[in-house]
């Protein structure tokens, strides 16, 4: 059977990766979180103090890959699984300004267009639609309001120390959407032929369930 591509993109915090996880279960193939890829250049870029005119020529270096233990995505530098060490909020931010440079995006291009060849796959971020696989049998942009976004951010961290408050998540919020949006490479934004998919108003299990019919309507797979 050919492989299936689908491509959800979106601002941060729409709850991609989630919803996106569930649908893959669903559709027993594999869940493909290339926001990851960009938090660890912005990792190995912040760790190496590497000064933003030698970013281009240290990309090589940086060994990043993925792999996928029991389904479940992992990100690596070299030999070091990372994928815990990038949630953190300072590279939320970074990985948003490094993934400006064109030389950083050129560089992961080939990693994500090479999984989504040889496997099915759902693949969430920024420019999926519109760049990486422009051919998706299904695209989804997903959004929903930043100040619903940031609610449910806040909930997921009040219960940890450190919390941030609920307008310091709203700003970092609407700072990132404006970089991801106004950056000149690949910036954010629907593709024409994606479907809008807004979740304000929805729960997890709901938007789950939209996307799922969106997936069976377009590619006829019974899911
Ligand atoms: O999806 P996530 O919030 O983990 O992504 C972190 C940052 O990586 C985003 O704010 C965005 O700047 C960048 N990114 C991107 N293109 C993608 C995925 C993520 O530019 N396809």
């Amino acid at each position: 059977m050919k492989n299936i591509n689908i491509a959800i993109d979106g601002p941060a915090g729409a709850g991609k990766s989630t919803i996106a996880k569930m649908v893959s279960a669903k559709l027993g193939c594999i869940y493909v979180d290339t926001g990851a890829l960009y938090r660890t250049i912005a990792l190995y870029i912040t760790e190496n103090n590497i000064p933003d005119e030698d970013i281009e020529k240290s990309l090589p270096g940086a060994d990043v890959s993925l792999r996928f233990v029991d389904g479940a995505q992992r990100v690596f530098l070299g030999d070091r699984d990372v994928s815990d060490l990038i949630r953190t909020p300072e590279i939320s931010m970074a990985a948003s300004r490094t993934s400006a440079i064109p030389a950083v995006r050129a560089y992961l291009f080939e990693t994500q267009q090479s999984i989504a060849r040889s496997n099915s796959v759902i693949m969430d971020g920024r420019d999926i639609g519109t760049v990486v696989l422009p051919n998706a049998d299904v695209k989804i942009f997903l959004t929903a309001s930043a100040e619903e976004r940031a609610n449910r951010r806040y909930k997921e961290l009040a219960e940890k120390p450190d919390c941030p408050t609920y307008q310091e998540i709203l700003d970092d919020i609407i700072k990132r959407d404006y970089q991801d949006m106004h950056r000149e490479t690949a910036p954010l934004k629907q593709a024409e032929d994606a479907v809008l998919v807004d979740t304000t108003h929805l729960d997890l299990e709901q938007s789950a369930n939209e996307i799922v019919r969106i997936i069976t309507e377009k590619t006829g797979c019974d899911v």
